[in-house]
């Protein structure tokens, strides 16, 4: 199925906004900055620029390779001589870009991230219609490995739809065995992590990380905490937001009432931190394409 008009238009809105937010953010985050300033400062941009935030800034540094963003009150900070990936997810009427960066400031680490930014360039490069995501991800291996470096096997990138982040088709970082290919219309985010040799090449995970998910239709008894769920599900429904930007809206005590009935009652999902298994430094580059005839149209 090839994408409508007016599905691609917003799609290409959604990564020029992504793009910006990118672009920009290099230039913004600095060694000794609070976490938390940099989450809001690429969420506030992407108002600023038209979109919504598809999922909250992840701000993932060093050995946590994904899903770390600030909670209310963040104190943390960006350490020096870190490896800093800062993931962007932006939406236009619920069709999604989703890109990310690494931002490296340990001069030993540089080769990291530029593998990982060659690996997906070779992603970009392969893809299209027919392609098995096994030959895909076989490809994106032996390109890390040429480097001396290992792609993290258990984490992919994947396929997109409307209000869905991760929908349908993975796209691992290895050979595996799958049937999947890919068709003209799909769209992807394509995205190698990549970790040195000494790593474990996994990432297991951690504690949660501030980032919450409606995953069950359904509501509760307690009256305050059914509004807090309708304004989840009218504001962000099936995407991922964070408890932060509930704080503009509701009380501290509703909200910390309503995270732990709603999350024990299985109608939210927290999700948790991913860390290398080895505590290896975990380098991340991304882009969402729209897979074309004859290849793939980039849309961040
Ligand atoms: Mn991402
Ligand atoms: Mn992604």
């Amino acid at each position: 199925m090839i994408l409508e008009k007016n599905v691609l238009k917003k799609y290409r809105e959604a990564g020029k906004i992504a793009r910006k937010v990118r672009e920009n953010v290099r230039k913004f985050v600095k060694e000794g900055m609070a976490i938390i300033e940099v989450c809001e400062w690429v969420e506030d941009e992407i108002r600023r620029l038209g979109g919504q935030p598809a999922f909250p800034c992840n701000v993932s540094i060093n050995h946590v390779a994904a899903h770390y963003t600030s909670p209310t009150n963040d104190k943390s900070i960006i350490s020096d001589r870190s490896l800093v990936k800062v993931d962007i997810g932006v939406h236009v009427d619920g069709y999604i870009a989703d890109t990310a960066v690494t931002i490296c400031f340990d001069p030993e680490l540089v080769f990291l991230e530029e593998t990982a930014r060659q690996a997906l360039m070779k992603g970009i490069e392969i893809i299209r219609p027919g392609l098995s995501t096994s030959e895909f991800g076989s490809a994106i291996q032996r390109f890390i490995e040429s480097r001396g470096l290992k792609p993290i096997s258990n984490l992919t990138g994947h396929q997109i739809d409307r209000y869905l982040v991760h929908a349908g088709k993975s796209l691992p970082n290895v050979a595996h065995f799958s049937l999947s290919r890919i068709k003209e219309g799909e769209v992807f985010a394509i995205e190698p992590f990549v970790t040195t040799r000494d790593g474990a090449g996994r990432v297991r995970e951690g504690p949660p990380g501030n980032i919450y998910r409606l995953v069950k239709q359904k509501s509760v008894k307690d009256r305050e905490v059914n509004k807090v769920l309708t304004y989840i599900k009218n504001h962000y429904r099936t995407l991922p937001f964070a408890e932060r930007w509930l704080r503009k809206v509701f009380p501290e005590k509703i909200l910390t009432k309503s995270f732990s009935k709603l999350l024990k009652s299985r109608i939210l999902m927290a999700y948790p931190i991913f860390v290398e298994v080895k505590g290896k430094p975990v380098a991340q580059a991304e882009h969402t394409v729209v897979i074309t005839k004859d290849g793939c149209e980039v849309l961040t």
